[in-house]
């Protein structure tokens, strides 16, 4: 039997989740990535229930919730250390029908491969996509060392600085800056920091400092901080920096800063893309954050990247008109939901960020006076939009 086969380019959150889903339903696939060594750039992600519940069912919810933080309840304090808010998010796993898993990126990354090669993906390293030619009944990569990979389908999960964009786009798109820059990494985990199972947030200032709980007794912790584009990224400094921008805020968050290992530390400029007029040219199918970078505000840039993947491979597998056919569908139904989650993240981070100095000082008087329930009902519509429900 003829086996149709799946070249991808990026072996990220949606590389890997797109690789699982295709060689689960026949495909052969074969991932490549330009780098020699795996390794996720950052160190947690909040993996919202969408994402969990496409991960169930490509059969990883057991690794999954081994994986994952228990993140009951979500409180949100003023600078000070004053509780403005406190959440329980009992109310969004019942409307949902699964929890929301914080986890540390490096241990999403070993489940996804280790499931993509558990059922017979091939994976290869050091290989960097420099072009995709498509010919009338398959697609061929090409890459910087010579060598070409030829499939029916090629997925460019390459990321935000996607190289394959230009060629689905016909025109180079590049990141927009989001105006803040964002340090996250992993401490242990301590009450004196913050509750073990709750998703701390402390605002002020137009910054963000927080801890959320994940597996192996760990916080993962990020600041956000209003800047320009282009300050200097020197890991030495990044202490006396945070300590500069967090003066004056509360205990636990200079415990925070005081436990943090600069060199484990990852120190981001945020930038979003799109959204795009088009996903997808002929078999070829831009997914991730190739199609949609998001600006992190709402935790959903990676649990858009998983549901992209299942969509795609949905499509792929479900019809039989032909693989550009498949490809135009999982368009038409990723536009629509990538553009509202992209317009929406880009909006929340403006309102965190201060773009509007009003509308951010408005949106800590809302935090305090918002009902828990509100809270979780608006988590859950973002979460139920998502191709399973
Ligand atoms: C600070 C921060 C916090 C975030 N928090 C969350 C969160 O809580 N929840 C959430 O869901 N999302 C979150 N996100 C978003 C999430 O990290 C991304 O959406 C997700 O990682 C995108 O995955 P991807 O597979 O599309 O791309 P990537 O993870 O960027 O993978 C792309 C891969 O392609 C490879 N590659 C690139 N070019 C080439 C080439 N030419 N040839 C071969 N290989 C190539 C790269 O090496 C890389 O491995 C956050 C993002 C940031 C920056």
């Amino acid at each position: 039997m003829y086996c149709l086969k799946a070249i991808v380019i990026g072996a990220g959150i949606g590389g890997l989740t797109t690789g699982i889903a295709l060689q689960k339903a026949g495909y052969q696939v074969e991932i490549y990535d330009r780098v020699r060594e795996l390794r996720p750039i950052g160190s947690g992600i909040s993996l919202w229930s969408n994402g969990v519940k496409v991960l169930n069912h490509l059969g990883l919810g057991e690794k999954l919730a081994a994986i994952g933080g228990q993140m009951n309840y979500m409180e949100y304090r003023h600078l000070s250390g004053n509780i403005l808010n406190h959440i329980s998010l009992q109310p969004l796993i019942d409307a949902v029908g699964q929890r929301p898993y914080p986890v540390a990126r490096r241990d999403l990354q070993n489940v996804l491969l280790e499931a993509f090669q558990s059922v017979g993906g091939k994976l290869t390293l050091g290989s960097k996509c420099i072009g995709v030619i498509e010919g009338f009944s398959d697609v061929t990569a090409k890459f910087e060392d010579g060598s070409v990979a030829k499939g029916d389908v090629l997925v460019a999960a390459d990321g935000i600085r996607s190289l394959l964009r230009q060629y689905v786009l016909n025109e180079s798109i590049e990141p927009k800056y989001a105006g803040y820059v964002n340090w996250n990494g992993l401490v242990p985990m301590s009450s004196a920091l913050a509750p073990v199972d709750t998703w701390s947030i402390y605002v002020g200032e137009h910054k963000r400092a927080s801890v959320m709980p994940v597996s192996g007794d760990r916080f993962y912790f990020f600041f956000d901080v209003s800047l320009s584009q282009g300050t200097v990224n020197d890991c030495t400094n990044y202490k006396q920096e945070l300590k500069h921008h967090f003066q004056g805020w509360a205990e636990s968050v200079q415990l925070l800063i005081n436990q943090i290992e600069p060199e484990t530390v990852a120190r981001l400029e945020i930038n979003d893309v799109g959204p795009l007029t088009k996903l997808v040219k002929g078999r070829v199918a831009l997914l991730g954050d190739a199609a949609h970078a998001t600006c992190p505000d709402l935790g959903q840039g990676g649990c858009q990247a998983i549901e992209d993947g299942w969509v795609l491979a949905n499509y792929l597998i479900s019809t039989n008109l032909s693989v550009p056919d498949a490809l135009r569908r999982y368009e038409a139904e990723r536009k629509v939901r990538t553009t509202e989650i992209v317009n929406k993240a880009r909006n929340r981070a403006e309102v965190i960020h201060g773009k509007d100095p009003e509308i951010t000082e408005q949106w800590y008087q809302q935090l305090s006076q918002e009902s828990p329930l509100d809270v979780t009902k608006a988590i859950a519509k973002i979460i139920s939009g998502g191709p399973l429900h």
